[in-house]
């Protein structure tokens, strides 16, 4: 077992789960992130312990510090945060930081983690750097072609940060819209479908990685997770999953990373972008695996042995519950649906706001056959807002 105390930058639904899973093995976290509320801050009761939940931001370096002296490792759940501060509290003390700074400094500015996995001769599809001026823009778009993605390097999530440009005459509205931040551009990808693999990175180096799913994204933002991937070409996942390991063993340090992927319709398998954490389409693993990601998180941090990733249901799905607006109430009424359907298990993140567009919760429905989770999705999706049932 272990002793030592997890720190964790950013206490939002992934803290929150990675503190939940924390509890059962009575591994104790401290949370930095702004308020006395925050989702994992919630759920990670320090009751009659002397550690302390920091209030402040990720990017604050004096916080950051403060949380390094607090605690043995420190581990993200959020990529946005000050790499500086890690960087200096790895030079200073004898903290162990997982995943690596340096990690963290790649991924978190997508077009130096494109360029990355170009140079470790990763799958991934065109893309070029281009300055926020009209002129670069247009420059892109005549070699990559219309529409054209373009994406803001950093600070990016649920899509935004992304601006699809149709029409080369909106160039100046797409810079705009992206806030004037640096940008970079990708080549539409015309991908069949997204399919993603969570892996596994043992203090050794050594990965492993969980079941291939498919990711279904509404608006951007990831809205169903199946597993196990279903697919006529019985070599994908393991394919997928091959591609995703490597990928990984490329980057330093311990923990989980979400590897998000296009599948081509010839088969071909590209690297969209990696998340240093454990992440959204990883959420199933909680009811429908041996080990849940959040706690293979933790085992690997803290040089624990590493639990089975295999499923143990036959089919699952995750749903996402996004905000409809800044009431509850439409969340509330899917929930209410999910209580009464058998092999569906609710979360729902303690957020202090809802608002549309952000994730409030999630629901995992597993079930004995691909037919009999679809009958228990089925009433769930029914239960949408803006559903045509
Ligand atoms: P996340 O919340 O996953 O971090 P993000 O803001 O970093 O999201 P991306 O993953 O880059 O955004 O893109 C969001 C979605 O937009 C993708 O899942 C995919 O559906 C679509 N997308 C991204 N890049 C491309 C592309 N080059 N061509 C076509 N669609 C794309
Ligand atoms: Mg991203
Ligand atoms: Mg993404």
């Amino acid at each position: 077992m272990s002793e030592k105390i997890v720190g964790i930058l950013g206490g939002g639904q992934l803290g929150r789960m990675l503190a939940a899973s924390a509890s059962l093995l009575n591994i104790k976290i401290a949370v930095l992130d702004i308020g006395e509320s925050a989702p994992a801050k919630q759920v990670a009761s320090l009751a009659g312990s002397k550690l302390k939940h920091i209030d402040g931001s990720f990017k604050d370096p004096i916080k950051i510090k403060e949380l390094a002296a607090a605690v043995d490792v420190l581990t993200v759940e959020i990529e946005h945060v000050d790499v500086d501060a890690l960087e200096e509290v790895q030079k200073s003390t004898q903290i162990e930081i997982h995943p690596s700074p340096s990690t963290i400094r790649v991924i978190q500015d997508k077009f130096r983690q494109k360029e990355h996995l170009r140079e470790k001769g990763c799958s991934i599809s065109e893309y070029l750097r281009v300055d926020s001026t009209v002129e670069s823009v247009k420059e892109a778009a005549a070699k990559l072609g219309l529409p054209l993605m373009l994406k803001s390097r950093t600070l990016a999530y649920d899509g935004r940060g992304n601006y699809v440009l149709k029409d080369i005459e909106n160039a100046n509205e797409a810079i705009d819209a992206l806030g004037g931040r640096e940008l970079y551009a990708e080549k539409w990808v015309t991908f069949v479908k997204e399919i993603a693999v969570m892996v596994v990175r043992a203090r050794d180096g050594t990965v492993t990685s969980y079941p291939t799913v498919e990711t279904i994204h509404k608006d951007n933002i990831c809205h169903l997770v199946f597993a196990p991937l279903r697919s006529r070409d019985p070599s994908l996942s393991e394919r997928a999953r091959a591609v995703a390991e490597r990928a990984v063993a490329t980057l330093d340090g311990a923990g989980v990373f979400g590897v998000e992927m296009f599948l081509m319709k010839d088969g071909a398998i590209y690297i969209n972008e990696i998340a240093p954490r454990p992440h959204n389409s990883g959420h199933y693993t909680i009811e429908a695996c041996e080990t849940s990601q959040y706690e293979n998180h933790l085992r690997s941090i803290l040089s624990l042995p590493l639990g089975s990733t295999d499923l143990k249901v036959p089919s699952t799905v995750m749903l996402n519950l996004i905000g409809a607006s800044s009431s509850m109430s439409e969340i509330k009424s899917i929930v209410d649906v999910a209580l009464t359907i058998p092999g569906a298990s609710t979360h729902l993140y303690g957020k202090s706001e809802c608002r549309k567009g952000r994730k409030m919760g999630h629901i995992t429905v597993v079930a004995p056959s691909d037919a009999e989770l679809s009958a228990r999705l089925r009433p769930l999706l029914e239960a949408l807002p803006g559903s045509t049932k």
